[in-house]
């Protein structure tokens, strides 16, 4: 076989694409317009398929903090921390990032996907088990794959199935790490977190929890959803990202165990790259500030959420029960999917579309998320269109 034959499948599926008045996977923003609001193919476009929560990207203190970082360091880090050099921003980013959760350890990657694969596969060897929900992002299920561990997967959002698949597993559940996320982005439904604490502490193993979609949303300090739930104290790490609410780049992992500063040595993702800019690390810290600050910017965009979901659900479009900031909208025909969106788009509404294999259980979502930065007026547009093509 050629080195490009593989490639045929994906040329067939560009082609397709290709053919369609605006290519879903390819789209192009030519100008960004606010943090709800973007042209694309000369349009205004309503930017329904964010994960903006907060509209932090043109916060004033947010972009004030990025400049003054570049003025001060420079546009990049040329290098990796441990080859060529910490800057005291990224310790003072790892310290509050673990204070905002209120652990005692923190440690930052250049990307949330960098965060899992470094994180598991310093974890996990050969000789380890891994516990992984079945609807898990890419980036758990890779880190998992390249650790080399053992990896069953149990069914989404489900701890009898993972208390069954802990059963099977005797003396070696022991030690097991358990992965779910926080808030599911495809779909917006949410972990039962509380539940999957007892069943890691019947059996003595481990949780790693990613809250890259949660931080910013939910608990009292916005610390996510094991805050949300009582749990905190009982999560061994929990994992996210800045390139969500925080509307920045980077990702990052903290815990209680002293361990994690071992993670450095161990981390092939933390070693070999070069270590988030300076304004990356400033904006990401004056967002952190203000997820502290302006517990109104959470009201906001659950105000929204519940604006957005109670109007679908009125439209009757089967949507989980679930409220949260995203909604996943299923369709079982993939050329259904397809039309919707662009329906969508040409009525001003940009969406995420997602085929399979992205989509859970092998159809295909139209994903549609609110933010703060929505105003009441266009969550009604973005309603009025489902509305309009539905009844098309
Ligand atoms: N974890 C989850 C659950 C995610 O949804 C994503 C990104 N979509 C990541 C990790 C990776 O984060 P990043 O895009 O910041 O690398």
């Amino acid at each position: 076989m050629s080195l490009f034959e593989k490639f045929s499948q994906a040329r067939a599926l560009e082609q397709a694409l290709m053919e369609m008045p605006i290519n879903p996977t390819g789209t192009v923003i030519s100008e960004v317009v606010s943090a709800s609001e973007a042209i694309i193919g000369g349009q205004l476009k309503i930017m329904a398929g964010t994960n903006n929560y907060l509209g932090l990207t043109f916060d004033a203190d947010c972009v004030a903090a990025g400049q003054q970082a570049l003025l001060e360091a420079g546009t990049g880090t040329t290098g990796s921390r441990m080859a060529n050099g910490t800057y005291q921003q990224h310790l003072y980013l790892e310290t509050e990032i673990a204070e905002f959760f209120d652990f005692s350890h923190g440690m930052v990657f250049s990307t949330g996907y960098s965060a899992n694969i470094g994180m598991l596969t310093a974890l996990l060897n050969t000789e380890d088990s891994v516990l992984i929900d079945s609807e898990g992002h890419a980036s758990l299920f890779d880190g998992c794959r390249m650790s080399g561990a053992k990896i069953y997967r149990f069914k989404h959002n489900d701890p009898e199935g993972l208390r069954k698949r802990l059963s099977r597993l005797g003396e070696a559940g022991k030690d097991a790490l358990i992965v779910v996320e926080g808030l599911y982005s495809v779909r917006g439904d949410c972990a039962p977190l509380k539940e999957y604490v007892d069943v890691k502490n019947e059996f003595g193993s481990y949780l790693m929890v990613d809250e890259a979609h949660s931080l910013g949303l939910y608990g009292e300090n916005g610390r996510g959803l094991a805050e949300d739930q009582g749990v905190s104290d009982e999560v061994d790490f929990i994992v996210g990202t800045f390139s969500k609410s925080l509307g920045s780049i980077g990702g990052f992992c903290v815990s209680n165990h002293p361990e994690l500063s071992l993670i450095r040595y161990a981390s092939r993702p933390y070693i070999f790259t070069a270590s988030p800019s300076p304004s990356v690390i400033a904006t990401t810290r004056q967002a952190l500030k203000k997820i502290k600050n302006c517990p109104e910017l959470r009201e906001i965009v659950w105000s929204n959420a519940q604006l957005l979901h109670s109007g679908l659900s009125q439209l009757g479009f089967q949507i989980g029960a679930d409220v949260s900031p995203v909604i996943g909208i299923p369709f079982e025909d993939r050329e259904v999917a397809l039309t919707y969106w662009q329906d969508l788009f040409n009525k001003g509404v940009y969406t995420n579309l997602i085929l399979p294999p992205a989509a859970p259980d092998g159809g295909s979502l139209i994903r549609c998320s609110v933010t703060a930065a929505h105003s009441k007026e266009q969550i009604r547009v973005i309603l009025d269109a489902f509305d309009a093509i539905k009844n098309s």
